[in-house]
């Protein structure tokens, strides 16, 4: 390179320095071995924490240093026993709680790699995607509007291609970039209009590049330690209960205090109380919570990507179960992106086209009867253009079933009937690709034919794309594009064999035509063409779509997603609305809508040019009522998501192009889509759907509202277990009581009946009515719906039940050596019970009686392993004098069950009959409200 930067290299000595070629990009085995050499490219990332230090992690928490102090003493007052087994639960505790993080942590890394970015490249001279993390040096690079640029790289090939570099450079305005070498050496790398560089996004325009540097020789690499990722935040709920669980620290200990004052007034040795205080407060302190909330979380975000929903930021997924609207684009996501032409129009004739899917097999007829494709010049030309204005392939691969079976020598070589005919690229062009074979005419001949010079690539906004091609010396200029938009670029129209002025009254026909088939739900493009004298004059897209003659329309089938019909129906009833935005034809929106059941009676379709005369005030007084807006831009997403938030909906907005970004990022669950998304919109998104499809995003939804319930299930248990365990004690002292429970006792509890079912809540089945309730409001408070008071009121009956268990125990054996003892054993029996049935009750917003019981199996294996651990502190002898127990008989049984029963039970029966009572009335449901009417399907 003789010290020559690669801005200064000629294409020719640059793809010979990178030994590659432009053409057919690098072979496979060549750029593997290359990727042995240069390894992968990736930015070294700063490491997460070590499991050792997440493991002594645990220890470092507040309470058990009080615990450990606790310890201390008891060692230092020769009560050995009851310091080993405090050193036990110390251990068990914190090897639980590294388990819990530990998952959680796993499970948001295995997120992140998820999301990883790919890269479009040309190897062996085929097109592939890879992950961005294989390129390597001399790759070839295809990019188009909307990609992460995803190495260094020289241009080789730029169409109206504009990057934006302020990750890099700062600077906020695009820079346009060119593929022809630049001579200047020491150049700023802003002005290095050929170089592509890591992490940078291509915002307009299609290009080729190749790779030069990858990973940390790239510059992005070399500033990489400014620019690593902050810690992941806490999602909104995760800092609330935080804060609240330093409430309960403080209101915890002022408890415990009390209860130790009125233990020691009431004549209770000192030692006793202090051991017994410490128990309670460590107990009373719900420290499992944000671990049970991330590992609750994480696993959601789990199920959610068995759904094909992948959560890119974490706290989306409490926002998502408070979406009220979605807005959602209609090509790919509503509809299944498999387009077939199966109407043309030309010069006031109508043709039909026959064949399904993309196998080129099908005729073309006119009024019933077949014509002759090659005979008819206006059709050639249509098709012609259509062929040539266009980046996608026809080709026939091997079925994925076929190619699965003979790679594990099921099958051998493939024959005809295992191959199929399939598109590389976008489907409405591969469709037009489809109807050129069908009249006769292959991309690939025409390609010999014909040499591109230039290509406007396509943009939402615009809503069309163009070609120059020369031709023997001749050139031509091809466009398709959203007929309405194409006709006001056009100044002739062919009409039979004569080019003809294109007047009012011609334009009025096709504009008719274009609404006749968009009524019938198909997708319309116009085609048009001219003759070019020279490059100057297509020096813009502008100067080039001007003065076209128009050849006739293309209109194409696009089948809705079987599942979609379903889905929309569940977010009615779940008093969601779903809006459909699509650039696509009024007509044709609102046909697929009303197919959809989007659109209802009373619905309203709003086109782009209506929105862009509509003021911002406007827009908000008609959103709750509009369902279609047709033929919008980008822009117009934008100010829809923030007319819809003014008037208090939670917004979830889908989005794919580039100019989507800023849209999803407004919105409060921005959704990219997996497949056909640009890495911009991906990197602004909450939420990638891997497989475009809109009944995932009802998924996630139902997802996100059974993983917020979920948390409120366990965080009901584990409060109203805490309120009873303080309720006890402190109930006992206040009476001058002895101490019901012993500090093991509590300590026990504390360790083995809150914590395994707690966490099996986390992943409890949703209640079958989750989507028929309207969504939550993204106020809410986590303790409202009641849950405040089941909290307080099941508690204080769980203290009150134990009490009384442990009253009547005592006074049962009275003058009984071990009456004591017997006693607290009774009441820590009850204790346990009275928490393990509670856990049921948990389950469920309504009572214990509305859930099958053993549905949740990890809960029910959660409460057996608590009994039989409890059965083992109580009957296995080595463990009656660490945990102070004696065994129980029948008759102790039958009171502990009773007393613990009741809580839950007396409740439950409640509940029951105030339901049975309000049957008559309307559906309690959600804050009180009843549910949206439900839709005809
Ligand atoms: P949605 O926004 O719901 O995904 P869409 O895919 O129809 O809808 P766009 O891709 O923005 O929206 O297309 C808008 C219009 O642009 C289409 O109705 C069509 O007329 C035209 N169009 C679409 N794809 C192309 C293309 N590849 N070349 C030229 N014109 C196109």
């Amino acid at each position: 390179m003789e010290g020559k930067a690669w801005h200064q290299l000629g294409e020719e000595q640059l793809l010979e320095v990178l030994n590659s070629d432009i053409k057919k990009g690098l072979e496979p085995d060549e750029a593997s071995k290359r990727l042995q050499a240069q390894g992968p490219n990736e930015l070294a990332e700063k490491r997460g924490e070590s499991p050792l230090k997440l493991l002594l992690n645990q220890f470092k928490d507040f309470m058990v240093l009080v615990l450990l102090g606790a310890t201390v003493i008891s060692g230092l007052l020769g009560e050995m026993l009851d310091a080993l087994t405090i050193v036990a639960i110390i251990l068990i505790n914190g090897v639980l709680g590294f388990y819990q993080e530990y998952r959680a942590e796993r499970s948001l890394r295995a997120l992140k790699e998820l999301s990883a970015p790919s890269a479009k490249v040309i190897r062996g001279g085929e097109y592939l995607q890879v992950a961005a993390r294989e390129l390597v040096a001399g790759d070839v690079v295809l990019l188009e509007s909307g990609d992460r640029v995803p190495a260094d790289l020289r241009f080789i090939e730029c169409n109206e291609c504009s990057v934006d570099e302020a990750a890099l450079t700062g600077e906020s305005v695009p820079v346009v970039k060119e593929a022809g070498r630049i001579e200047a050496k020491d150049l700023p790398l802003g002005d290095r209009k050929n170089c592509g560089y890591l992490g940078t996004m291509v915002t307009r325009g299609t290009a080729k590049g190749v790779v030069t540097v990858t990973g940390m020789q790239t510059e992005m690499g070399k500033i990489a330690d400014l620019i690593q990722q902050t810690e992941e935040a806490d999602t909104p709920l995760q800092h609330r209960l935080e804060q609240l669980g330093k409430i309960l620290i403080v209101v915890s200990i002022i408890l415990t205090v009390v209860v130790v004052l009125a233990g020691i007034l009431h004549g209770q040795p000192i030692y006793d109380m202090f051991l017994a205080g410490v128990s309670l407060a460590v107990a009373a302190i719900p420290e499992g919570l944000p671990a049970i909330v991330t590992i609750a979380l994480a696993l959601g975000v789990q199920r959610m990507i068995k759904r094909r929903a992948i959560v890119r930021k974490l706290p989306s997924v409490e926002t998502l179960g408070c979406a009220s609207v979605i807005c959602s684009d209609k090509t790919g996501t509503l509809t299944q992106n498999k387009m077939t032409v199966t109407q043309l129009w030309l010069g006031g004739r109508t043709i039909e086209v026959t064949g399904e899917g993309y196998e080129p097999i099908g005729s073309l007829r006119e009024a019933g009867k077949g014509i002759d494709a090659k005979g008819d010049a206006s059709l050639r030309r249509l098709t012609q253009i259509a062929a040539l204005c266009n980046n996608s392939d026809l080709t026939q691969q091997e079925k994925a079933e076929e190619s699965k079976k003979r790679k594990s020598g099921k099958a051998e070589q493939s024959d005809g009937e295992s191959l199929e005919w399939r598109i590389k690229g976008d489907p409405t062009e591969g469709a037009l690709l489809v109807l050129a074979a069908k009249t006769g005419l292959a991309k690939s001949t025409l390609q010999s034919l014909y040499t591109r010079v230039k290509e406007f690539p396509f943009d939402a906004e615009r809503k069309r794309m163009s070609v120059l091609v020369s031709h023997q010396g001749g050139k031509l200029i091809c466009t398709k594009g959203a007929p309405d938009l194409l006709v006001g670029k056009c100044s002739y129209v062919l009409w039979g064999d004569q080019v003809v002025p294109f007047t009012g009254t011609l334009k009025q026909k096709v504009l008719s035509a274009n609404e006749g088939m968009a009524k019938e739900s198909l997708r319309v493009l116009g085609l048009a063409f001219r003759e070019v004298k020279s490059h100057e004059e297509c020096s813009s897209s502008e100067q080039a779509e001007n003065g076209l003659i128009f050849v006739g329309l293309t209109g194409m089938m696009d089948p809705p997603r079987k599942e979609v019909k379903e889905a929309i129906y569940k977010c009615r009833q779940a008093g969601i609305k779903t809006v459909m935005i699509t650039g696509d034809h009024g007509m044709t929106a609102e046909a697929i809508a009303k197919s959809l059941g989007i659109m209802v009676r009373g619905g309203r379709v709003v086109t782009g040019s209506e929105l862009s005369h509509m003021s911002d005030d406007d827009l908000e007084k008609i959103a709750d009522d509009v369902q279609v807006y047709a033929r919008v831009s980008p822009e117009h997403k934008l100010r829809i998501v923030q007319a819809l938030q003014r008037r208090g909906h939670v917004v979830a907005m889908t989005g794919d192009g580039v100019n989507d970004a800023p849209a999803v990022k407004a919105a409060d669950i921005g959704i990219a889509m997996g497949i056909s998304g640009t890495d911009v919109t991906k990197e602004a998104s909450a939420l990638v759907l891997a497989d475009d499809n809109f009944s995932s995003i009802v998924a996630a939804v139902e997802e996100g509202r059974g993983i917020y319930e979920n948390i409120r299930k366990f965080i009901r248990y584990l409060l109203a277990s805490n309120v009873g365990e303080i309720m006890t004690m402190f109930m006992a002292m206040m009476a001058g009581l002895p101490l019901p429970l012993v500090p093991i006792q509590i300590l026990w509890v504390n360790l083995v009946t809150d914590g395994l079912p707690a966490m099996a809540l986390g992943v409890d089945q949703a209640e079958s009515d989750l989507m028929q309730h309207k969504p939550r409001s993204a106020k809410e408070n986590i303790f409202a719906r009641r849950l405040g008071w089941k909290i307080i009121s099941r508690g204080i009956l769980i203290g009150v039940c134990t009490l009384g268990a442990f009253v009547l125990a005592l006074n049962q054996g009275a003058g009984h050596s071990e009456q004591l003892i017997h006693a607290q054993t009774v009441a820590f029996a009850t204790l346990v019970m009275a928490q393990l049935i509670h856990v049921f009750d948990c389950r469920s917003s309504r009572s214990i009686f509305h859930r099958r019981l053993l549905e949740n199996k990890f809960l029910v294996l959660a409460v057996l392993s608590s009994l039989l651990l409890m059965l083992a502190v109580l009957y296995v002898e080595p463990l009656q004098p660490v945990f102070k127990t004696v065994p129980l008989d029948l008759r102790d049984w039958a009171l502990v069950v009773v007393a613990a029963g009741i809580p839950t039970f007396a409740m439950g029966i409640g509940s029951v009959m105030g339901t049975t009572k309000n049957k008559k009335g309307r559906k309690i449901t959600y804050g009180g409200s009843s549910a949206p009417p439900t839709a005809a399907r």
